[in-house]
């Protein structure tokens, strides 16, 4: 089985009535209920509500995959915490950052940078496209994915080059945004997903539910360390 924790900082749902009324559980909810439709995948979810964020070490250690929504509170998780998750990843934990989360502190430390982006809130249709077809996270997921309405995210977008560069998203409004990225940091991977704005009901949309769900199973930890370890060489009889 795949374990999986999804974390929602559960902001937005608490305070936006639009959001409240879509996501009456909160959004980890919503995305922890398709995915426990999968014979395969076993969810346990985490908000900024529980002791450490829900995300102790105990936590990390049985999680496969975990899934981050995080948007007002990015400020709100501690360091530690943000590192604990970065150094789950660098020994082979997969990690899937969502929406809002290019600018959580787990995804910024990962990556390295500053994760911004350009953005205008507004009701802009989204036609995400699907580059590619040969890769495990595109499995029987079409073309191209229409959502009537998600907050336009558009490039520039400041992380590092993808390694593979999975969904275009394009917006009525004219702009592009490189949707769908993998990374790669020491044993882990890394998915970065851009639909999920709080207003609208992305999560229920059972294509994008494919993708996250596709993306679980490509993140799952190929081989796991308890740390990264580069040993010192012991010298040979020649020395
Ligand atoms: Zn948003």
């Amino acid at each position: 089985m795949i374990r999986v924790t999804v974390w929602n900082e559960f902001v937005h749902e608490k305070s936006n009535a639009k959001c409240k009324e879509l996501y009456p559980f909160g959004m980890h909810k919503a995305i922890a209920d398709f995915l426990s439709e999968e014979e395969d995948i076993v969810v346990h979810t985490a908000t900024l509500d529980d002791e450490e964020c829900g995300i102790t070490e105990e936590v990390l250690k049985n999680t496969d995959v975990l899934i981050w929504w995080g948007h007002a509170a990015h400020h709100k998780v501690p360091d530690e915490v943000a590192v604990r998750v970065r150094d789950a990843v660098h020994n082979g934990m997969g990690f899937i950052a969502l929406h809002s989360a290019h600018n959580s502190k787990p995804f910024k430390m990962l990556l390295g940078t500053a994760g911004n982006l350009s953005w205008r809130e507004s009701k802009d249709f989204e036609r995400l496209w699907t580059i590619t077809h040969a890769h495990p996270i595109t499995a029987d997921v079409p073309d191209y994915i229409e959502l009537e309405m998600e907050e336009t995210y558009a490039e520039p977008f400041g992380i590092p080059e993808p390694d593979e560069l999975l969904f275009i998203g394009w917006y009525s409004g004219g702009e592009v945004f490189r949707s769908g990225c993998t990374f790669k940091r020491n044993n882990g991977k890394i998915f970065y997903f851009q639909p999920g704005h709080e207003t609208f009901p992305t999560y229920y949309n059972e294509h994008i539910q494919k993708v996250i769900k596709n993306a679980v199973r490509y993140v799952t930890p190929v081989y796991r360390s308890e740390k990264i370890e580069f040993p010192n060489i012991p010298k040979t009889n020649k020395e």
